[in-house]
């Protein structure tokens, strides 16, 4: 391909970005390290002199109200909100932009992230793609669809020590009921990170799904 070719990648790579202004989705199972990636992220920016914040949803009060707090102890300051409005009222003069467990708010959430995104912020969102039963969680798949990049990260199987991909939810060590609430704040459940073969459905799966 000659030098001068427009359509060179040495000559694409070169153009340095011009306007911020996109949406990252980080997804994938619980204990993938999304919050992690999420904090490796916002701090790189943050050294490079860039404003940052991360939201969270407001939904349990009890620890950590400002914090994210990855399963390995990593933190960073956050801002829980009630709501997508509270949201958007508290990103301005930010240029990073980071939603953590993004898979709780309303649906509302992916037109307020893409206006953020629209004029220059780089939006951060991470969550459950899928839900204890494997179903999608709330706004994920909008996200994901309209989201300029896209990771999905894997745990750790906790049964084989394969490439875990989904949330198993336990009570009393027993698969959960697929009829189950998708967000239960403070019951008496476990989670693990299961590869496909190793997801338990629910006794009532069948049930539920005919
Ligand atoms: P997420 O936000 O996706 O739930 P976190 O960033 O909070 O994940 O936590 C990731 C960390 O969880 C890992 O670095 C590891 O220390 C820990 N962890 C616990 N169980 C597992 C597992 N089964 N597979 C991978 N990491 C695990
Ligand atoms: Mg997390
Ligand atoms: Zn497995």
């Amino acid at each position: 391909m000659p030098a001068d070719c427009p359509t060179s990648i040495a000559r694409v790579i070169r153009i340095p970005p011009q306007h911020g202004g996109w949406l990252e989705v980080i997804c994938g199972p619980m204990f993938s390290g999304k919050s992690e990636e999420m904090i490796r992220r916002l701090r790189r920016a943050e050294i490079a002199g860039q404003r940052v914040v991360i939201f969270k949803p407001r939904i349990d009060e009890r620890y950590d109200a400002s914090d994210i707090v990855s399963h390995a102890g990593i933190r960073m300051r956050a801002v829980p909100v009630s709501s997508v409005g509270e949201l958007t009222a508290r990103t301005h003069g930010f240029d990073v932009v980071g939603i953590d467990e993004v898979q709780f708010f309303e649906p509302s959430i992916v037109g307020a992230a893409l206006e953020l995104a629209d004029r220059g912020a780089r939006v951060i969102a991470a969550g459950l793609d899928r839900d204890f039963r494997r179903l999608p969680f709330g706004p994920m798949p909008e996200l994901l669809a309209h989201a300029e990049f896209v990771d999905k990260l894997q745990a750790v199987c906790h049964r084989c020590g394969g490439p875990a991909t989904t949330t198993q939810r336990l009570v009393d060590g027993r698969p959960a009921p697929y009829s189950g609430e998708t967000v239960l704040v403070g019951a008496a459940e476990q989670y693990e990170a299961r590869c496909r073969g190793c997801h338990e459905p629910g006794a009532d799966a069948a049930l539920a799904a005919a």
